[in-house]
């Protein structure tokens, strides 16, 4: 039987402890310490196919950075291929906040975004 898993719930400030349980086939079988139900989603997804927000820096066509995020979360699994991309490329000035530098991240559906203006 797969033990308990322990996690802090990171959808809002408050971050309430949640400890999941699984059943015998290694499926959650529930969650408690979640304040509302978001807290379920939230372990449900990061025990059965968690994702993360990546947050970085593309070079520009100046030379300086510029910081981007990805627009929405990947597969956890995906982070490495979502850096290798978001190392290779090259981003044109100007750019406004929004502003897709990459589309579909990794054939992840996602897009990398810049979170800053730059000249
Ligand atoms: S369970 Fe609900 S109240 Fe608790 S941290 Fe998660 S989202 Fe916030």
């Amino acid at each position: 039987m797969k033990e308990n898993r322990i996690l802090t719930c990171i959808v809002c400030p408050r971050g309430c402890t949640l400890e999941v349980s699984f059943d015998s086939e290694g499926k959650v079988a529930s969650v408690v310490g979640n304040a509302c139900k978001r807290g379920v989603t939230y372990a449900t997804d990061e025990c059965t196919h968690p994702r993360r927000t990546v947050t970085s820096t593309v070079r520009a066509t100046d030379g300086s950075v510029v910081a981007v995020k990805t627009l929405g979360t990947v597969p956890k699994e995906k982070i490495f291929e979502v850096m290798k991309e978001i190392n290779s490329v090259t981003a044109a000035l100007p750019l406004s906040i929004g502003d897709v530098i990459i589309a579909d991240v990794a054939g992840t559906g996602v897009s990398v975004v810049a979170t800053a203006n730059k000249e």
